[in-house]
């Protein structure tokens, strides 16, 4: 039997993403001695670097991936009510051409799934031609075949993330920036922690939640953690000086899925699929990658076209894809809980996974945290609010 000895926290949280906030905010509402630690600043890695949807994933259902959409479409659900300021409902339209890859029946069956798996939430229509151009004024209409419409969600990923750092300090727990984890070692049935900024400390359990360096962690914690073999794949966003129509989900010019969106007054545009072996503090987008949007934005908006000097920012972020042996496009986005003791973890990773989910990854991690330390009360984070925009600005 393990037996734990006196520590300053039960659990360490390493990342303060998406993942490591929800993890954080669930055990301190749970009564856990909580502390996370971030090397940079909150949201500061892929959860400030998404396309910002909060959604079931619509492309997910060509991989038949129906759980994942199902479980996406009831966390949008909770998210819309839990962070009205931060998650808000859009209408997403799609755009059929002559030489779409996926035909129009195609598409309307698809979205007669996702809004029977979203249980009606998700309503769907097809905009008629005479609306076209009040809807989406700008849009190439040539070779113009159908115009689909359907019911997402929207948000601001670091916002969002930082909400969610927030309320867990609003129930206990210690969270410290510009941190890092230096090392950790594991004996005598707790962790001893070192840290960048000095300090030194104990805990029961340690979460790795820290993204596209859960691997790379690994190396400063003793005794080395088995690590689940991942892809990373990079995902550039362009935001173009031009204001967008709308929420627009349409092919790129190599057939995979890219979205434009309305974001502060401009365009979001995006996304790619690079494959990146680097280290994830020095991603940034390629030349291929911005001529790719760029190209993509030209065909589907030829009337205002963007070169380089039109575009007013971007970003990129990592996926964290679990091998499987397909292509980054097929990959699961599931998310993959690894812990060194199924019944009694003092050491669990998390790897991959969406900026929708993670409320009910978290509840997961939690489940697992419970079986090496009684959770001293029960708590639903499907019951606690996020905390209004200003509270955190
Ligand atoms: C291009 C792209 C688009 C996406 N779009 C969407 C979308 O529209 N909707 C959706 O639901 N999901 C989307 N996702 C997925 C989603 O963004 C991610 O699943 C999520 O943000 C991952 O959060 P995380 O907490 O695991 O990682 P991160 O946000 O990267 O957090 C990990 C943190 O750990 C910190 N860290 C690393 N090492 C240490 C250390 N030694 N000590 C302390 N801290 C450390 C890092 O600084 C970082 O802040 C997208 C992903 C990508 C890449």
């Amino acid at each position: 039997m393990l037996i734990l000895a006196d520590t300053d926290y039960d659990i360490l949280i390493i990342g303060g993403g998406i993942y490591g906030c929800g993890i954080a905010q669930a055990a301190a509402a749970s009564g856990y001695a909580t502390r996370l630690i971030e090397k940079n600043r909150i949201a500061s890695g892929t959860s400030s670097q998404s396309s910002k949807l909060i959604h079931g994933g619509l492309r997910y259902l060509e991989q038949a991936n129906l759980k994942l959409v199902h479980e996406g479409l009831s966390e949008r659900e909770h998210l819309l009510r839990l962070a009205p300021e931060l998650v808000h409902r859009e209408w997403f339209y799609i755009p059929v051409y002559e030489n779409s890859k996926r035909p129009p029946w195609m598409i309307a069956a698809g979205l007669l799934l996702y809004w029977l798996l979203s249980g009606g939430s998700s309503r769907f229509k097809r905009v008629s031609r005479q609306q076209w151009d009040n809807v989406l004024p700008g849009l190439n209409k040539q070779g113009l075949n159908a115009l689909l419409a359907y019911e997402d969600a929207a948000t601001d990923d670091a916002a969002l993330t930082q909400a969610v750092a927030t309320s867990a300090q609003d129930h206990g727990c210690e969270i410290s920036e510009v941190c890092a984890l230096k090392k950790a070692t594991y004996e005598n049935a707790h962790w001893s922690v070192q840290l960048s900024n000095g300090e030194a400390l104990t805990a029961k359990i340690l979460v790795n939640a820290s993204g596209a360096w859960v691997n790379r962690l690994c190396k400063r914690i003793k005794p080395e953690p088995q690590q689940q073999s991942v892809r990373l794949v990079q995902g550039s966003h362009l935001i173009l000086n031009r204001r967008c129509p709308g929420f627009i989900y349409t092919e790129s010019l190599d057939g995979r899925v890219m979205f434009f969106r309305p974001w502060q007054g401009k365009t979001l545009a995006g996304t790619t699929e690079t494959p990146y072996s680097g280290d994830p503090s020095l991603i940034k987008p390629t030349a291929d990658e911005i001529a790719h949007i760029l190209d993509t934005y030209n065909h589907y908006f030829p009337a205002s076209p963007c070169k380089k000097t039109d575009i007013i920012g971007t970003y990129c972020g990592l996926r964290v894809l679990p091998e499987n042996g397909g292509g980054a496009f097929s990959a699961s986005r599931e998310t993959v809980l690894l812990c060194d003791d199924q019944d009694k973890p003092a050491y669990i990773a998390v790897y991959g996974g969406k900026l929708t989910t993670y409320r009910k990854e978290s509840e997961k991690v939690l489940k697992l945290i419970s079986k090496s330390i009684k959770a001293p009360h029960n708590m639903d984070t499907k019951q606690i609010p996020l905390p209004p925009a200003d509270r955190h600005q």
